[in-house]
């Protein structure tokens, strides 16, 4: 199951918007790959061993429990449960319960839509910059944007080296958005605690009433 990064959600996201750009591609990525879980791919045996060694993190669980193929994922969850039981030994011993539970906790942790989410984020991080390197006009693209979430904006620094020769030059134009940002997200912030002062009871409210959900935005990114 491969899914080939393109242009198109690059261009397609990186414009004038309050919301990180790299969000709106990861949510876009993401429910495309959530879908191959449910979709042809499910009786594909590479697929299938694979959702039986990995399985699904509590969030990817329920974007396919909201999809339409209950069967494609009771047939999954079926398979991955066969897995579990596996690892669930009868502990005969507090040793061997201490072991046996940091085994069980690991089954939790991994997750394959993750995995390949993850993978295609790099390559995007890597396009975004590459593109920067090649293309000068890119650069009001990325103007346009309000900066990025922390973990969209040390993903595209990680990997600014695709940029090339204009590597220093990309990394100045990410940092001066993500601190402006960050900075209008202060000034919100503190506009939005003064409205709790009795003094200011009679003002309208403002901008600042979205402080909060934006904060959750720039410091967690988006889910949905
Ligand atoms: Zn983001
Ligand atoms: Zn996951």
């Amino acid at each position: 199951m491969h899914y080939h990064i393109g242009r198109m959600l690059i261009d397609e996201n990186f414009k004038k918007s309050d919301l990180c750009p790299m969000c709106l591609i990861k949510l876009k990525v993401e429910s495309r790959l959530a879908e191959q879980y449910l979709g042809e791919g499910v009786m594909e045996d590479d697929t299938r061993k694979e959702v039986n060694k990995l399985g699904f993190c509590l969030r990817h669980f329920d974007m396919l429990y909201k999809m339409q193929s209950k069967l494609g994922l009771a047939l999954q969850t079926f398979t991955r449960l066969a897995t579990i039981k596996k690892v669930l030994d009868e502990p005969k011993s507090p040793s061997a319960a201490k072991k046996q539970a940091q085994k069980i906790r690991e089954l939790g942790k991994s997750c394959v839509v993750c995995k390949y989410l993850d993978e295609h984020m790099i390559r995007y991080y890597k396009t975004v910059a590459e593109i920067f390197g090649g293309e000068p006009t890119f650069k009001e693209r990325i103007d346009q944007t309000n900066g990025f979430c922390l973990e969209h904006y040390s993903g595209l620094i990680e990997y600014s080296s695709y940029a090339g020769k204009s590597a220093d030059e990309y990394l100045k134009l990410l940092y001066r958005k993500e601190k402006e940002r960050l900075d209008k997200l202060g000034d919100k912030l503190t506009e939005f605690c003064s409205r709790f002062d009795y003094r200011n009871a009679s003002k309208p409210i403002g901008d600042e009433k979205t402080a909060l959900p934006e904060s959750r935005a720039a410091i967690y990114g988006l889910d949905e």
